[in-house]
């Protein structure tokens, strides 16, 4: 073509990325074998995978398949590393990363040709955001290795972490596990997906260059279903973090269960991109190109349904329309294409099952005139009108250049379509009014709201799910505490050889409360006074009922337990709450929601009360602690005083847990907005019955959560007690919901309902993994004890940022500015 012709048709000419050097690299290390120990490993049972390249559908090279036995091997490389690199100077470990970082910059080519090699994604992806996002993941984490001692105090690693990660950023999402997890002084092996390994191979030689200690990182290349779900089940990785679908996020739950080993989960989404009719209508098509045809829609957070002002919508998807038809698909290595191959052949064929779907469902299918390539896995950029808001294509992820339209007319009709899924990972406003759009941010149930703007990452800003899009953060400071434990929990119960677990709620109390011996004495010293209540009177009964919606409730059952005190006294009788009664009272804790939006000093004022009309009644509140528990008054008066104490705590805390402001490089700032949960479940340890409850309901109520608390079944008189006190405090009716009754059965309804958005338990080992497998359903949030005691009196254990976090979720609101 001449140069006249080119000015004519203003037609691009090729750009290809040379790929000689990456091709020379693969087929230097043809085979690619295990990185464990440092050092270049053949797996056990000698098995190797092909990779292939998605634009052409050719085989690449050849990869080691590990099995149980290798993947035993890695683990035991990094459980011997840990204790040594756990104990390196933050300083040390920062200068590694920053080793990391520095030559991820020097590779920077190599790596970004080797990704869109092996995935398929663009060159242009590749080499502008994937590999500099990595780079800048190391030098970000290497400032906090720098400042762990100081900025998290009373932290420690958690150990030997176990890494799962998917294809869609394959060197990005390593980056996202491994720098954390090294910064915070853990010990890694990662599994790297089957069709995405070559990158996780040249960062493992990269460890090589820099000198990191062996052992510290390990890569087994292989299969879900044997090193995956090696890894996931082997019993001396202390944490999993997986990034990949819901489905098997939700199998890892399982598998996991009562294990101990901690989880972080970063799964799938459908996230909304929200356009109101005064957003400039011309950067709103260019948000949609990087929304859902970046990496080809194969991205957790891809704006996938565009929801639009109706009237606009016309104008709207017509300028879509003519966009599309200039985007490019082909050659990943072409510098001009905006669109490369899917990842595979099977994962293309999904996404036409599901395209097909949505035809047969009755929604309006168009695709631009352009042709794809006729080899390798491509799928056009589609776009599809008349959707339903419940059908397939609304609903489930397609992982594919697929976009989705559906209509609104005002703003909260807007964001009832936008949360109308069960995901929530990200979301995108569009609005020139600013106002608008910040009033909105909050009000869409997702870990990242992108103003005028869309798909923007960064190191500094966590990232994460809220609902089925997993638990857990990336990024930030937020993200640091995935990878640390507290030095307490550490110090008692090492999950190697720790503290014996309690397996009974009876045994934690003995375990955990120092004054456990029964004070007969005390006992007998009530029981004169009460039975007689000093006038030669039976006392008057009172049988608490449940606490439902601010009113007491009869127990749907209209059965109740007796309350015996440890010399078999009898005190008094309970209602027993069974699966209705908790329904009602989760159906009372959402209709209380308002309290959310209550202001911090408002939910402040309402603690500070609760802890006045308590303290007003401290001598009541201790005699009853003596009643159900027989210690002495004197440390009964002292868990009733360290119950005030607490609320004043949290009271201060309501306005000083605050969101941050974070900086990342971009013309704008990040509004990391602390949130509450939702509805939180709460099932209260024996040991310590009203310190116990007060230590979860503060906290979560502090927040803004409304709960409902199952109070320690053996000793429930103190938090009934409560009953009058909330009603005297100003709490609104349904932010605190309290069912008595069988621990174990009522938690497990809490924990399946779909309504209830985290679960706390302490109780025993076996409640607790009944939790976390009730959990699976709508893949919630949960805390849960295995059975371990706390000291409740103490600060350090019993109160602070641990519960605070696991009252709240971060939401990321990035907000660019400028003209
Ligand atoms: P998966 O969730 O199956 O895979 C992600 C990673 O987990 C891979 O390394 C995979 O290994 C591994 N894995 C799979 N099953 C297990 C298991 N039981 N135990 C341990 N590890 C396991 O994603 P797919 O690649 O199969 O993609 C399927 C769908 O998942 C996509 O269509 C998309 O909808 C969604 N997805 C979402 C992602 C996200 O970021 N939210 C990322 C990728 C996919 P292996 O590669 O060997 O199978």
């Amino acid at each position: 073509m001449s140069i006249m012709e080119i000015f004519e048709t203003m037609a691009y000419g090729p750009a290809p990325e040379a790929s000689s050097l990456a091709l020379a690299w693969i087929k230097e290390h043809e085979p690619f074998q295990l990185f464990i120990n440092n050092e270049w490993t053949a797996p056990a049972a000698e098995s190797y995978f092909e990779s292939s390249n998605p634009a052409t559908g050719k085989g690449l090279t050849k990869v080691a398949a590990a099995d149980k036995a290798d993947v035993d091997k890695a683990v035991s490389a990094a459980r011997k590393a840990f204790p040594s690199w756990s104990k390196t100077p933050g300083h040390v470990r920062a200068r590694y990363l920053y080793a990391i970082a520095r030559h991820i910059q020097k590779h920077a080519r190599l790596l970004a040709v080797l990704e869109s090699l092996d995935n398929g994604k663009t060159i242009r992806e590749t080499r502008d955001l994937d590999i500099p996002l990595v780079a800048r993941h190391f030098y970000y984490h290497a400032g906090w290795a720098q400042l762990m001692e100081s900025e998290l105090p009373g932290y420690q690693p958690v150990g030997v972490v176990g890494q799962i990660i998917p294809w869609n950023f394959p060197l990005l999402m390593l980056a996202w596990k491994i720098a954390p997890a090294l910064a915070m002084g853990n010990t890694v092996v990662l599994k790297p997906a089957r069709y995405t390994s070559l990158t996780a191979l040249k960062f493992a030689e990269i460890m090589q260059e820099v000198g990191l200690p062996a052992g510290v990182v390990n890569i087994v290349t292989g299969e879900a279903s044997k090193a995956g779900e090696a890894l996931v089940n082997h019993p001396d990785i202390d944490k999993i973090a997986f990034t990949g679908s819901t489905e098997v996020g939700r199998s890892i739950r399982k598998a996991t269960a009562g294990s101990g080993k901690k989880l972080s989960l970063e799964l799938g989404g459908k996230s909304p991109f929200i356009v109101f009719d005064d957003a400039d209508l011309d950067s709103v098509v260019e948000g949609v190109v990087d929304a859902i045809w970046f990496n080809q829609g194969q991205v957790c957070c891809a704006g996938s349904r565009l929801l639009v002002q109706e009237n606009i919508a016309e104008r709207l998807i017509n300028k879509l329309r003519a966009r599309m038809e200039n985007l490019r698909i082909g050659d990943p290595l072409d510098k001009t294409m905006d669109i490369g191959a899917i990842v595979s052949p099977g994962q293309r064929q999904e996404i036409q099952n599901l395209v097909d779907i949505g035809v047969k469902e009755g929604a309006q299918l168009w695709q631009p005139s352009t042709a794809c390539p006729a080899d390798g896995s491509f799928f056009p950029p589609t776009l599809f009108t008349n959707v339903a808001p419940a059908s397939t294509l609304a609903q489930v992820e397609i992982f594919g250049p697929v976009l989705v339209t559906l209509t609104f007319r005002t703003p909260a009709e807007a964001v009832e379509i936008a949360n109308n899924t069960r995901y929530g990972l990200a979301a995108s406003v569009w609005s020139d009014n600013i106002n608008l759009a910040l009033d909105i941010a909050p009000k869409l149930k997702a870990g990242s709201v992108w103003i005028n703007s869309t798909n923007l990452f960064d190191a500094a800003c966590g990232f994460g799910g809220y609902r089925e899009s997993g638990y857990g953060r990336e990024g930030g400071k937020e993200g640091l505490y995935e990878y640390v434990k507290p030095a307490w929990l550490a110090a008692h119960h090492g999950r190697s050889g720790g503290v014996k677990a309690a397996t009974h709620a009876g045994e934690q109390m003995e375990a955990s409360n120092g004054n456990g011996a029964v004070h007969t004495d005390a006992l007998e010293e009530f029981s004169a006074t009460d039975a007689q209540d000093g006038y030669g009177f039976p006392p008057i009964d009172r049988t608490p009922k449940l606490f439902i919606g601010g009113k007491q409730a009869r127990p749907d059952s209209g059965y109740s337990l007796t309350i015996t005190g440890p010399g078999g006294r009898v005190l008094g009788e309970v209602g027993e709450g069974n699966r209705k009664d908790i329904r009602n009272a989760v159906e009372a804790a959402h209709k209380a929601s308002g309290w959310g939006g209550a202001s911090a000093h408002n939910r402040a004022q309402i603690l500070y009360y609760i802890a006045e009309n308590l303290g007003a009644r401290e001598a009541e509140f201790a005699r009853r602690i003596v009643e159900q528990t027989a210690r002495s008054y004197a440390d009964a008066l002292n868990e009733v005083r360290t119950s005030l104490s607490r609320l004043f705590s949290y009271a201060a805390w309501t306005d000083k847990f605050e969101g941050s402001v974070h900086l990342p490089p971009l013309r704008g700032a990040v509004l990391a907005m602390k949130e509450p949960i939702g509805v939180l479940g709460l099932a209260c340890p024996d040991d310590y019955p009203l310190l116990g409850f007060v230590s979860l309901v503060a906290p979560a109520i502090a927040m803004g959560n409304t709960v409902v608390a199952i109070p320690s079944p053996r000793a429930p008189l103190s938090a009934t007690d409560c009953y009058q006190v909330f009603e005297t405090s100003d709490v609104p009716a349904g932010v605190i919901n309290i069912v008595t009754g069988e621990r174990e059965a009522l938690s497990k309804v809490l924990a399946e309902h779909h309504d209830v958005n985290s679960m706390w338990y302490f109780g025993s080992a076996e409640g607790s993994k009944a939790v976390e497998l009730a959990s699976i359903s709508n893949m919630k949030r949960t805390w849960v004890n295995y059975g371990r005691g706390r000291n409740w009196l103490d600060r350090v254990q019993g109160e602070g940022e641990e519960f605070l976090r696991e009252a709240t979720q971060v939401k990321n609101i990035w907000v660019p500015y400028g003209e």
